[in-house]
C-alpha cells in the first residue's frame, strides 16, 4: 500500500491537472515531491526558491482548495525548498509553513534562504553606524546567496574576470588584484561576479568582514551622516571592512565630497592590506568626473572587463537558471532566445521568466511560437535585432545544412549560394559592418561579402525560383 502523503498529493494532483493546463501541470507540479503527512500539515518538496515562490504567486487557491477538499478544513501545507548545492550555508532543505489567511506572511520563519535578489538588491543596509562597543563588529554583508561563482558560467567573455576574482577570493587582499575594478555594459554580470567573489571569501574566511555596496548607498550614507554630524563613525565603519565591494562606481562621477572621503577610506583599507572590488559601467580612462587621485589608484590592480557572452556561454546560462530554478524547457525555445537575444544577460533572463509567466497565466504552452511572440512583445526592440547566428542557423535549416558546412571552403554550387544568402540578410537585417559579416560567414573578406550581395539582388530580379527561396527565407527570419 502507498504511504498516506504520497496517496493524498496524488489525490491532490488529478484535481490540481484538471484545473490548469496541461504544460503548466508539468512544469510546477510534477517536480513536486511529497515528503511526510503529520498533524494534518503535508510537506511537500520543491526544487528551489524560485519554484516556491512561483506556486505561492499563481497557485495558491487552488492548492489552497484542494488541500481543504482533501484534509479538511485544519489542513495546511509545508514546503520543503531544496536549497542549491552552491548555498554551502544551508545544506538542510529549509521548512515554510502555510497557510496564513494572507499568503505573502507565509515565510513566517526568518528562515536563511538564498535572497530573492530585488530582495537583496533593494534592501536598505542596516544602519551602518551602529558600531558594538565588543569585539566582533556584526555586519550584514548583503550578499545575495544565489550569486555564486558555481552559478557563473564561464565562457571566452569573461575568463580573466573571473579567474582573477577567483584568485582575489583565496587571497582578499594578498594578490595584486587590489582594487580589482569589474567592468562592462549593463546586464553582463559585474554585479554577479562582485556578489560570487564576497560569497567566496566568507567561505574561505569565515571570520573577515564582507560588505556590498552600491554606490548610490554609500553616497546616501555619507550624506546622512554630514546632516547628522557623525561622519567619522561612518568612516570608522568602513574602515573596518575586510572586503568592500563598491558596485557601479561611475555614480561617484561629480560627487567630490563623497570621493574626497571615499579616497580615505581607500587608502586606509588599501594599506592594510583590505581587498576592495569596484564595478563600473566604463573602463577607467573613461570614467568622467572622476578625481584623478583616484582614477590613479583604480588603476593600481586589476582592471578587468566582461564581454558579451557568445551563443554557447548564452545557451549555458539559461540552461543552469533553468536547472537551479528546477524547470524543463524545450531545447528549441533556449536556443531561439539564446540566439536572438545577444548584448544583455539581464534580458535574456528576462525574456525567459515572461515566457515562463505567459506560458503559466495564459494556459499557453511553452513552444517556439510562444517564445517568438514574447521575444517580440516584452524584449525592448533593441534586443531584437536578428543575429548573424541566427540567420545562418535559419538559412542552414532552409536548406538542411549544417553551418559548420555553410562556412567551410567548398565551393559546390548550392552551399556557395546558401552562404550567399546569409551573407545577404546579414547586411540587411542587422547593423554589421561587411568585414564583420564576412569574418562570421567562414573568414570571408569584406569585397566576398559586398560581391554575395550584388550577386543575390541580381537573381532575385532574374531567377523566379531564386526569389521563391529568398522570400520564403525572410519570412521565416522575421516572423
Ligand atoms: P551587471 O551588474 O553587469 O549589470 P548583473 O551582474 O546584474 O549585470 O547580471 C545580469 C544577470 O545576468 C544576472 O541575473 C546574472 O546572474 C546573470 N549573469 C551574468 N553573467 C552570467 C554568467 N556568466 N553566468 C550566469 N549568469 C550570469
Ligand atoms: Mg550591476
Amino acid at each position: 500500500m502507498k504511504k498516506k502523503h504520497v496517496e493524498i498529493w496524488n489525490r491532490c494532483l488529478s484535481v490540481i491537472k484538471d484545473n490548469i493546463p496541461y504544460q503548466s501541470f508539468k512544469t510546477w507540479f510534477e517536480p513536486i515531491v511529497p515528503v511526510r503527512l503529520e498533524n494534518n500539515i503535508l510537506t511537500i518538496q520543491v526544487p528551489s526558491q524560485f519554484f516556491y515562490e512561483w506556486l505561492e504567486e499563481h497557485y495558491i487557491n487552488l492548492l489552497k482548495k484542494t488541500i481543504k477538499k482533501e484534509l479538511g478544513q485544519a489542513g495546511r501545507l509545508e514546503y520543503s525548498i531544496i536549497m542549491e548545492r552552491s548555498s554551502y550555508q544551508n545544506a538542510d532543505p529549509v521548512t515554510i509553513n502555510y497557510p496564513t489567511s494572507n499568503n505573502k506572511k507565509a515565510a513566517n520563519k526568518p528562515v536563511s534562504m538564498p535572497l530573492d535578489i530585488n530582495k537583496g538588491r533593494n534592501r536598505e543596509i542596516p544602519n551602518p553606524f551602529i558600531i558594538p562597543g565588543l569585539k566582533k563588529l556584526k555586519v550584514e554583508s548583503q550578499l545575495v546567496e544565489s550569486y555564486t561563482f558555481d552559478n557563473f558560467i564561464e565562457g571566452d567573455c569573461n575568463r580573466l574576470a573571473r579567474s582573477a576574482g577567483w584568485a582575489v577570493s583565496e587571497n582578499p587582499g594578498k594578490t595584486a588584484f587590489n582594487p580589482m575594478l569589474i567592468y562592462s555594459q549593463v546586464g553582463l554580470g559585474k554585479t554577479h561576479l562582485a556578489h560570487a567573489i564576497g560569497l567566496q571569501v566568507k567561505q574561505n574566511y569565515p571570520e573577515k568582514i564582507v560588505l556590498y555596496v552600491q554606490t548610490e548607498q554609500f553616497i546616501n550614507q555619507y550624506i546622512d551622516s554630514v546632516r547628522n554630524n557623525n561622519q567619522n563613525d561612518f568612516i570608522h565603519f568602513y574602515q573596518m571592512i575586510d572586503v568592500l565591494i563598491l558596485d557601479d562606481i561611475q555614480f561617484l562621477a561629480g560627487k567630490e565630497k563623497t570621493q574626497d572621503v571615499f579616497f580615505h577610506i581607500f587608502n586606509h583599507l588599501h594599506q592594510n592590506n583590505k581587498q576592495l572590488i569596484l564595478t563600473s559601467d566604463k573602463p577607467p580612462v573613461e570614467l568622467k568626473g572622476m578625481e584623478p587621485r583616484l582614477l590613479s589608484r583604480f588603476k593600481w590592480g586589476l582592471a578587468a572587463d566582461l564581454q558579451s557572452p557568445d551563443l554557447e556561454t548564452r545557451i549555458a546560462i539559461l540552461q543552469k537558471k533553468l536547472y537551479s530554478d528546477g524547470i524543463n524547457m524545450p531545447e528549441e525555445v533556449i536556443e531561439y532566445l539564446a540566439y536572438n537575444i545577444t548584448t544583455n544577460i539581464r534580458e535574456m533572463e528576462g525574456a525567459l521568466i515572461s515566457i515562463l509567466a505567459q506560458a503559466s497565466l495564459n494556459k499557453k504552452s511553452i513552444n517556439l511560437e510562444l517564445a517568438k511572440q514574447m521575444i517580440d512583445k516584452f524584449v525592448k526592440n533593441t534586443t531584437r535585432e536578428i543575429s548573424i547566428d541566427y540567420i545562418q542557423k535559419v538559412v542552414c535549416d532552409y536548406f538542411g545544412i549544417t553551418v559548420d558546412l555553410m562556412n567551410s571552403k567548398t565551393r559546390k554550387r548550392e552551399i556557395v549560394q546558401a552562404r550567399q544568402m546569409a551573407m545577404f540578410f546579414s547586411k540587411k537585417l542587422t547593423k554589421n559592418s561587411l568585414a564583420n559579416i564576412g569574418i562570421a560567414c567562414g573568414n570571408k573578406d569584406h569585397a566576398t561579402v559586398l560581391h554575395a550581395c550584388r550577386t543575390v539582388n541580381n537573381l532575385l530580379e532574374t531567377d523566379k525560383q531564386f526569389k521563391i527561396h529568398v522570400d520564403e527565407i525572410d519570412k521565416k527570419l522575421k516572423f
